[in-house]
């Protein structure tokens, strides 16, 4: 049985569908986190503590373990993971990205400097500091223009301005979320547009696409909070290929060779915009959206891929699909959440899941980026995607989230 060192850090919503998938392809697995397990011990070769945060460290201790219980391969699930998951593969000579270009994929400004310079079509770009005069950068950058952090995820932090007093005022809130001054941001020209959001598996440099999701609900700011994603892309055809052949072009230009893609795009009369491009399969719980060839999910395809093993089919299955990343209701406690019942019963909705817990305290954008759920819906055989959009709408429109205001 193949072993699959899978790097897991410990807040995250992946694991079930990761272990599932592995299970289902028969592979032994070993999960990596960044908390030391009490149950190490009696399972060693299961369990193992890695610096998650240092690839080079994560490197080294992998390099070690492997000295007791060899891995066939190694798969990190988000960000912070897709990079040590490069150093580790980089290291045990096992298939994987380079270090370099999974950090550079994972870094905004390098990301930035990289596609601009293989004439990869992004927004203009500056980088600044924190500790800079706002006002004064205000006065340099052109409107309307995006704030953004370097390296947060979730659109947590980025940020619209469309003149210099929002664009200080967007700065007070950078640096709040921050909290360093040392920090660096990017200002970017603002893409005006349509976004769809590209999952891929990158095979030997190539860029095979497995779906392309419209974003029906306009991200024009100031806060880019997510909510719906259809597939498959009401697009016209020729541009969906040109989206593709942007992110592919994106890739290479950051030397990624292998393993999934999730990539933000956005369209206009000038084509395609690469907003971002990670080395990573689509987060939170979103991936339960996507199917291929006779049901295998997003994640048995990622460790096929990774394994060497046979992939039966890199086909989404023939049917509109979709999910709704829960808007966040309002600051404040959570106390309950009414209608869920109601809220699956509506047609073509598959489940409904609500990740957060009474109790909890909800941060609404740009402060925050938990959403407090996911809807999931799905079509029959010719229910069209706007008719999986409707369904998503209705099934949330009957749910109520009860806070206690903060
Ligand atoms: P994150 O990695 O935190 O999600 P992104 O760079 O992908 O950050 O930005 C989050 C969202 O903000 C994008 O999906 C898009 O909707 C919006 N956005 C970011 N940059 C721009 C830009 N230059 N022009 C227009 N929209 C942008």
């Amino acid at each position: 049985m193949p072993r699959l060192l899978l790097l897991l850090p410990s807040t995250t919503y992946r694991t079930a569908a990761f272990v599932e998938a592995a299970r289902r392809i028969g592979a032994e697995l070993t999960v990596a986190s960044e908390q030391p397990s009490t149950l190490e011990a009696a399972n060693p070769a299961g369990l193992l503590t890695l610096d998650l945060q240092h690839p080079e460290r994560a490197a080294e201790a992998a390099l070690a373990f492997v000295r007791q219980h060899p891995i066939d391969a190694v798969v990190g699930v988000d960000d912070d993971s897709a990079v040590a998951a490069a150093a580790v593969a980089e290291r045990l000579r096992l298939k994987g990205n380079p270090l370099h270009a999974a950090e550079a994929a994972r870094d905004k400004h390098r990301q930035r400097q990289l596609l601009a310079e293989h004439g990869v079509p992004v927004p203009r770009f500056t980088r600044h500091l924190l500790d800079e005069d706002p006002q004064e950068i205000a006065r340099s950058v052109a409107y309307p223009c995006v704030l953004k952090p370097l390296r947060l995820s979730a659109s947590r932090g980025v940020i619209r301005a469309d003149d210099p007093a929002s664009f200080v005022a967007a700065h007070t809130r950078l640096k709040a979320i921050l909290g360093s001054c040392d920090a660096a941001f990017l200002v970017e020209d603002f893409v005006p547009g349509y976004e769809v959001a590209l999952e891929g598996l990158l095979v030997n440099r190539r860029l095979h696409l497995l779906a392309l999701f419209d974003k029906p609900d306009p991200l024009d700011g100031p806060f880019f909070e997510e909510t719906i994603y259809v597939t498959p892309s009401r697009a016209p055809a020729g541009l969906q290929k040109a989206i593709a052949q942007c992110a592919e072009r994106a890739a290479r230009a950051l030397g990624l060779v292998e393993g999934p893609v999730h990539a933000e795009l956005r369209y206009n009369d000038r084509g395609p915009w690469l907003i971002e491009l990670a080395a990573r399969p689509i987060g939170g719980r979103c991936s339960a959206v996507l199917r291929f060839g006779d049901g295998v999910s997003l994640e048995e395809l990622i460790l096929r891929q990774a394994l060497g093993m046979p992939i039966p089919s890199l086909e989404r299955e023939a049917v509109a699909a979709g999910v709704m990343m829960i808007p966040i209701p309002g600051a404040g406690v959570l106390r309950e959440v009414r209608g869920v019942v109601e809220s699956k019963a509506v047609p073509l909705v598959e489940d409904v899941q609500i990740t957060a817990h009474p109790g909890e305290r909800l941060v609404p954008f740009p402060e925050g980026s938990r959403y407090p759920g996911f809807i999931f819906a799905r079509g029959a055989r010719g229910a069209t995607p706007g008719a999986v959009e409707a369904a998503l709408r209705e099934s949330h429109r009957r749910l109520t989230f009860v806070l206690d205001p903060s």
